[in-house]
């Protein structure tokens, strides 16, 4: 191929092709309006439908996130369509006060913490949403 085609081939992609390669972070409002997906409204507006593994989105649908300043790591898949990281990954966070903190869940009764809302895998009563500082280790009790 010339250099000139190549370039031209380059330039047609679509940007979204290019994008879906690139791990990304995703700001902004969540949104959890009725009848639609989750999503993010980033600061200029855009409102991006936010999808991943179940566990993902049980974050993402957690009532006690509604309208946080939300911030998801992944990639996209379309213009205004976004792809959360797997859970193991860690791909979620809230920003409160000027931080950027990991969305976790908590048992005090059973120091248990969990990556998406539900209830304790051991005592079953449910879990408190504990947004933590990325820097501190997962076994560390709440403080
Ligand atoms: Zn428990």
């Amino acid at each position: 191929m010339t250099r000139r085609g190549l370039l031209l081939a380059t330039t047609l992609l679509p940007f979204w092709i290019k994008a879906a390669e690139q791990r990304v972070a995703l700001r902004g409002r969540l949104r959890q309006a009725e009848g639609t997906k989750p999503g993010i409204i980033t600061k200029d507006g855009k409102a991006v439908d936010v999808t991943g593994d179940s566990a993902t989105v049980g974050v993402l649908r957690d009532v006690r996130l509604k309208d946080a300043d939300f911030e998801a790591m992944g990639h996209f898949t379309g213009p205004s369509q976004f792809e959360a990281d797997p859970i193991y990954k860690k791909a979620l966070f809230a920003w409160s006060g000027g931080k950027r903190l990991m969305v976790t869940y908590w048992c005090e009764i059973c120091s248990i913490r969990a990556w998406t809302p539900g209830n304790c895998q051991c005592c079953q009563r449910p879990m408190k949403l504990d947004l933590r500082d990325p820097a501190l280790e997962d076994t560390d009790p709440t403080n």
